[in-house]
């Protein structure tokens, strides 16, 4: 079936191409380069709330649980995900701290709940409040969220102190670890493409 009034620009190439509603499995590919336009994800506002909710358990814990516990001489010391930041701004380098902040926390926060509150309502055939702003922030939110390079600068530290105190990863380093695949799994599961049409349809 063609929808006539909806045409969509090859990524690669930028030839245009008149939008056909695909069935679940399908590809559409550019007839020029070959590139692939878009795909037709099975169940994927399900699997996408489903790992939207597990990321947001997952991020409840990761953000209330202790992330590490240093033992030192006898002195034992425990850390929480958000101690690196406050560390930051104890020591005054607050840009830092703010960067940090927003990448492993602010901003895959928004993100999840972002997708929560667009999906779930449009799923039930009804469009939230400002449906289209909000979805494109969780697009945009897929640039900053960085949580992987939170877990690169842990992996350094550990890597550096284990020779002199005694390391014991907690509860909320399990659980971003977790976070962070959850979320890659809830991002390809999402399909944009159903998304913006179901927002169309619902007025
Ligand atoms: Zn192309």
């Amino acid at each position: 079936m063609t929808m006539p009034h909806l045409v969509i620009a090859c990524h690669e190439c930028d030839l245009l191409h008149r939008l056909h509603s695909l069935r679940y499995g399908e590809r559409a590919k550019c007839s020029r380069c070959g590139a692939a336009l878009y795909a037709r994800k099975r169940d994927s506002f399900l699997h996408t709330i489903l790992l939207a909710v597990t990321s947001l358990i997952l991020f409840a814990l990761a953000n209330s649980f202790p992330f590490m516990t240093f033992e030192l001489h006898g002195r034992v010391q425990q850390s929480l995900l958000s101690t690196g930041v406050w560390e930051f701004f104890e020591r005054g380098m607050w840009e830092l701290g703010l960067l940090v902040l927003a990448a492993s926390i602010v901003f895959p926060f928004l993100k999840i709940i972002g997708m929560l509150y667009v999906l779930v309502p449009l799923e039930f055939h009804y469009r939230p409040w400002k449906a289209a702003l909000v979805f494109r922030m969780v697009e945009q939110c897929q640039t900053w969220a960085m949580m992987d390079v939170y877990l690169l600068g842990v992996i350094v530290a550990v890597v550096k102190l284990a020779d002199l105190a005694i390391l014991v990863p907690g509860v909320a380093l399990y659980s971003f670890v977790a976070l962070i695949i959850a979320l890659a799994a809830a991002d390809s599961a999402l399909d944009p493409h159903e998304v913006w049409e179901r927002m169309e349809k619902i007025r």
